[in-house]
């Protein structure tokens, strides 16, 4: 489980999130939901401290973090070596080619030998639709090919928790449909999942969870099927704006 409670995470005069408390339960789908501004990527981006909240507090498995404390690098690196994040831009390493892309995290930070690494990534390539690309560079693929690798590199780190921030927001409409699949499969296998996106009929498919925020706030928390078929009147007009 992981959990947020009473976060405060201000920009200057900006309120960015506003005491926040949220759960992430494990083993489900939580997506996350809201208007352009509204705060989503900001939380998404404190559960692996790319944000570091003012205050709050965080409790990821056996860490718990008072947050109007500075944190130690350790302690970041603790909660980080858990998790895993997708990116809107794929962020893949340029100059190396699709195999080791994947392989590099595994064999350099989890000390994995190369031949079990490399034979893991093809596992993983078959799995993302791309085992014939294992040679190429991130060059030579479209983007929903490099988000499907960059999806593929996170996996194979075995992280506790998957990250997903608009990860298909930088996609045409074609390109997005296999990507989703992909973290589709991902959500199916019961892997513990948190997604930013705009995307509602995405949103609707897989989630267990839907966190609605509205103006640094929680508006709602809960099951998908309430959100979508009896929402309250701040939902319908979210709903009604096509976000
Ligand atoms: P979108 O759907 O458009 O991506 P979002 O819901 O993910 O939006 P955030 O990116 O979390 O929203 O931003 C929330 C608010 O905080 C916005 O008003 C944004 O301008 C502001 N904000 C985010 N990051 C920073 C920053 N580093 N410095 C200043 N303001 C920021």
């Amino acid at each position: 489980m992981l959990k947020l409670d009473h976060i405060v995470k201000d920009f200057g005069n900006h309120h960015g999130l506003r005491d926040v408390s949220v759960e992430f339960p494990a083993n489900q789908t939580t997506v996350i939901v809201g208007p352009s501004g509204s705060g989503k990527t900001t939380l998404l981006r404190t559960i692996d401290f790319l944000e570091i909240p003012d205050s709050g507090r965080y409790q990821f498995d056996d860490l718990d973090y008072d947050l109007s404390k500075p944190l130690t690098k350790q302690e970041v690196l603790a909660a980080r070596r858990k998790l895993g994040i997708v990116f809107q831009s794929y962020n893949l390493f340029p100059h190396l080619n699709v195999l080791a892309n994947i392989t590099e995290g595994p064999v350099q930070v989890l000390g994995k030998n190369k031949q079990e690494a490399e034979a893991e990534a093809h596992d993983l390539l078959k799995k993302v639709g791309l085992d014939d690309k294992a040679d190429v560079y991130p060059d030579q693929l479209s983007g929903g090919q490099q988000q499907r690798i960059a999806i593929a590199r996170m996996v194979a780190m075995a992280p506790e928790y998957m990250l997903f921030d608009e990860p298909t927001s930088a996609l045409d409409p074609e390109l997005e449909v296999e990507v989703l699949k992909v973290i589709l499969e991902l959500a199916k296998m019961k892997n513990s999942i948190v997604i930013v996106t705009h995307n509602m009929d995405f949103a609707r498919g897989v989630a267990d969870k839907i966190v609605f925020v509205e103006d640094g706030q929680i508006a709602y928390q809960g099951d998908p099927t309430t959100f979508f078929n009896e929402p309250n009147d701040r939902i319908k007009a979210f709903l009604a704006a096509g976000q």
